[in-house]
């Protein structure tokens, strides 16, 4: 089918209204700062439509940018449907450990005290930077999402059908139209961008950090075998086929492991040591989403062998190359 479906852009996140089985859906909720509802109101009705209209949200994953509104939209009294592996973040986007889980695990990876403190003491405000430098504040509302998704068709919306891709979030979902060759990525793939996923933890138990780059890659992977070949991101513009798009990600990361595994031949370092060595100038901003990107490129070579870490006596976990799991010599 040719086209697209129309788009709403709230923010910096792209919503789309999609008709499937005789009704209308809204693929992402939209982020939520002020005007954020009226703005979408405004949109829908150049569509001719009302919230009312509307008979399902569907959530592509649970981060702020994407979920902001869906409490918003339940009051409205449309049901938003979200994966089942995203509904503890929906629930309880800032449980109380988070904090002190995130850092020690930074610690651990050698991440010095002052540096954390900083990055601790912004955590919980979240602002979108736009053009002309005006910042976008985006809040944050817990919601227990009315449908959970898993792998199949969306229940009672006939041709939509859930594709369950961990990793960017736990329960990250595609939005599949077989009928029309079209999907809805939101963040699993995006057009020139890297969604690397960030530090993240089982919220149950005793939060184990997830190892979310090699889940992410393994959903990737799955991904190249869609038959939709036209995708709807939610931020930026579709421009290739999406085997096209994904196989780019999957080589950009493939580099990227290589260059961290690259700088562990000359010493054993820790996940904080090899980006600081990589990003001398801009690991004091983006340090959270550097950091995270590292730790998941050594997630991915520690799966495949090819470097193991070993605690050092400062406590820091410091990567070896060479050193499989089965303890063998494979440099
Ligand atoms: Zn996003």
């Amino acid at each position: 089918m040719r086209g697209a479906p129309p788009r709403i852009d709230l923010g910096p996140t792209h919503l789309y209204v999609v008709e499937a089985g005789g009704q209308r859906l809204v693929v992402d909720a939209g982020p939520d700062y002020d005007g954020a509802w009226q703005q979408l109101e405004a949109a829908l009705q150049t569509c001719g439509l009302t919230p009312g209209d509307i008979a399902l949200v569907l959530l592509t994953h649970a981060h702020l940018d994407h979920s902001g509104l869906a409490a918003r939209w339940q009051r409205a009294g449309v049901p938003v449907a979200a994966g089942r592996g995203d509904a503890p973040l929906l629930c309880d986007p800032h449980p109380a450990w988070f904090r002190d889980r995130l850092d020690a695990t930074l610690r651990e990876h050698g991440m010095p005290d002052d540096r954390r403190g900083r990055l601790l003491r912004g955590f919980g405000r979240y602002a979108f930077d736009q053009e002309g430098g005006r910042k976008l504040e985006l809040r944050v509302s817990p919601v227990v999402p009315a449908v959970l998704l898993d792998e199949g068709p969306v229940p009672g919306i006939p041709g939509v059908e859930a594709y369950v891709v961990p990793g960017h979030t736990p329960g990250s979902l595609v939005f599949r139209m077989p009928g029309s060759g079209w999907c809805f990525t939101g963040d699993h793939v995006l057009e020139g961008v890297n969604p690397t996923p960030g530090i993240q933890f089982d919220p149950g138990g005793v939060h184990e950090r997830l190892r979310s780059l090699p889940r992410y890659v393994r959903s990737l992977a799955r991904t190249r075998g869609l038959p939709e070949q036209r995708f709807f991101p939610a931020h930026g513009d579709a421009t290739r086929p999406l085997g096209g798009a994904v196989d780019r990600l999957l080589q950009q990361i493939e580099r990227r492991a290589g260059r961290v595994r690259r700088r562990l031949r000359e010493r054993a370092m820790s996940a904080w040591e090899i980006t600081y060595a990589l990003y001398p100038h801009s690991a004091g901003r983006h340090a959270w989403l550097l950091v995270a990107e590292t730790l998941g490129l050594l997630d991915l070579l520690e799966e495949a062998g090819s470097v193991a870490p070993v605690k050092d006596a400062d406590g820091v976990l410091r990567y070896r190359v060479g050193i499989g799991r089965t303890g063998q010599h494979n440099a």
